[in-house]
């Protein structure tokens, strides 16, 4: 079986009197530590597919199956340890990454706090991740004190903190310089390894999307051919 299954996934919103049809019955599959990349324009319903994945909107027909479990059924307690838990979200805007009144411990502490974990157990888990993503010696700094690829570093470790093994990724890079975005998805690259992650990331940069091991393009709410190197657009 695999890892995430999408099948004849629909979203509509309603907007006044009318309908706004973002996904038109998406398909698709990934197996587990895959990385796939989905590409498109503006409007093209990206987000609103990962915002289906990370469990923090429903799909208004279809299934959503991510490992083994139908995202559908999932309500109340279910639904939110599914979010805590099951599923890390890094995005684009450090402020909907990060606590700015918060140290980068404190920001990488506190999804294991909300999941009851330890006092003692979550300082040594983030000290761990904040090592991972080579910001051991920044821990006590608050996100206003560190540079945008160190921010983005510890919004990795935030949405790692819980151990999820689906990493989900709102252009993690689209705010960064070239060279440091490449360092973060260098880092991205090394703790899918490390930690057997899967990982769904929406970019607008092909530079970006050629780490993944699948470039799928979202237009219009429906998914085209799977891109390959050769046809893959540097101007997307
Ligand atoms: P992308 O991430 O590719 O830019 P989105 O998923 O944000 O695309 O949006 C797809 C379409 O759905 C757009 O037409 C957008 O305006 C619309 N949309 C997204 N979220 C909402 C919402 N909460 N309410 C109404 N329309 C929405
Ligand atoms: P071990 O050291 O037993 O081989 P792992 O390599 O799985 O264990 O994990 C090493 C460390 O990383 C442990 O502290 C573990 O809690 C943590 N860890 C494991 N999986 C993840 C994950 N998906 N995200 C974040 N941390 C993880």
């Amino acid at each position: 079986m695999p890892f995430i299954s999408c099948k004849q996934v629909v979203r509509a919103y309603k907007v006044d009197n009318h309908e706004i049809v973002a996904l038109r019955g998406i398909d698709f599959t990934m197996e587990k530590g895959e990385m796939v990349a989905i590409i498109g324009p503006s409007g093209a319903g990206k987000s609103s597919l990962l915002n289906l994945l990370g469990g923090l909107d429903k799909p208004t027909a279809g299934q959503l199956i991510v490992d083994g479990q139908s995202l559908l059924e999932l309500k109340g307690r279910a639904l939110a340890h599914y979010r805590l838990e099951r599923v890390g979200f890094v995005w684009q805007e450090v402020e909907k990454n990060l606590l700015f009144h918060r140290s980068a411990l404190g920001n990488v502490t506190l999804p294991m706090m909300l999941a009851g974990v330890s006092p003692f157990t979550r300082r040594k888990q983030a000290r761990e991740l904040l090592d991972a993503v080579d910001l051991l010696e920044h821990i006590n700094k608050k996100p206003s004190q560190l540079s945008g690829g160190q921010q983005q570093r510890v919004a990795i470790a935030v949405a790692l903190a819980n151990k999820p093994q689906l990493l989900l990724a709102d252009e993690p890079t689209g705010a960064l310089d070239g060279k440091t975005a490449v360092a973060v998805m260098d880092l991205l690259m090394d703790l899918r390894e490390r930690y057997g992650l899967t990982i769904l990331m929406v970019t607008h940069d092909m530079k970006m999307a050629q780490y993944a091991d699948r470039v799928l393009t979202l237009r219009d709410g429906a998914l085209g051919q799977n891109m390959s190197d050769e046809d893959a657009s540097p101007h997307l």
